[in-house]
């Protein structure tokens, strides 16, 4: 996957995003295209985009870059795609993989996004007391992650993450 770079309004750099995200910050205004990458197009059939190869965002973002990510339900829910971890359909509560009554702590480790029935189900006892499984392991997000979180607060409604989470229809073939 092509990697785009983010500049912030001030021109610094802040992170790289895949070329996905970036044509989305641009088609949603959130970015403008400061360079290209020269004789390449993304076609679809509604329109024809230059290939940015670096993107500039049009509002200056602060982002706690050497900071650790603050913990917090929706950002576990953004981080997790709003998928249960325990079966993969959708999720709208946080599930402590170590219960709190048994010392779990809110930590982005210790945290998942789970639909309402397996929370329910998994109760007060570890996925092994409980005889679940994740399907993914929890990651503590880096800042690419803070940066995108900061760009779109909104992201877990947006139409924009239905897209993001499906790559197949974002398969713009790559035209020299
Ligand atoms: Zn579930």
């Amino acid at each position: 996957m092509r990697q785009t770079l983010v500049l912030n309004a001030g021109y610094e750099p802040l992170s790289t995003v895949t070329l996905r995200r970036a044509v989305v910050l641009v088609m949603q205004e959130k970015a403008v295209v400061e360079q290209e990458h020269p004789g390449l197009q993304l076609r679809s059939a509604a329109m024809e985009l230059p290939v940015p190869r670096v993107i500039r965002l049009r509002r200056y973002v602060r982002v706690p870059f050497r900071q650790r990510v603050p913990w917090s339900r929706r950002g576990v829910l953004v981080r997790d795609r709003h998928r249960c971890v325990y079966c993969g359909r959708r999720a709208t509560t946080v599930d402590h993989v170590v219960p709190r009554s048994r010392g779990g702590t809110d930590t982005w480790l210790n945290t998942v996004a789970a639909c309402a029935d397996d929370n329910r189900r998994k109760a007060d006892r570890t996925p092994a007391q409980a005889g679940m499984r994740l399907l993914r392991e929890p990651y503590e997000p880096s800042p690419a992650h803070a940066l995108l979180l900061a760009l779109d607060p909104r992201e877990d409604e947006a139409p924009l993450t239905s897209w993001l989470s499906q790559p197949r229809s974002l398969s713009l073939p790559l035209a020299a």
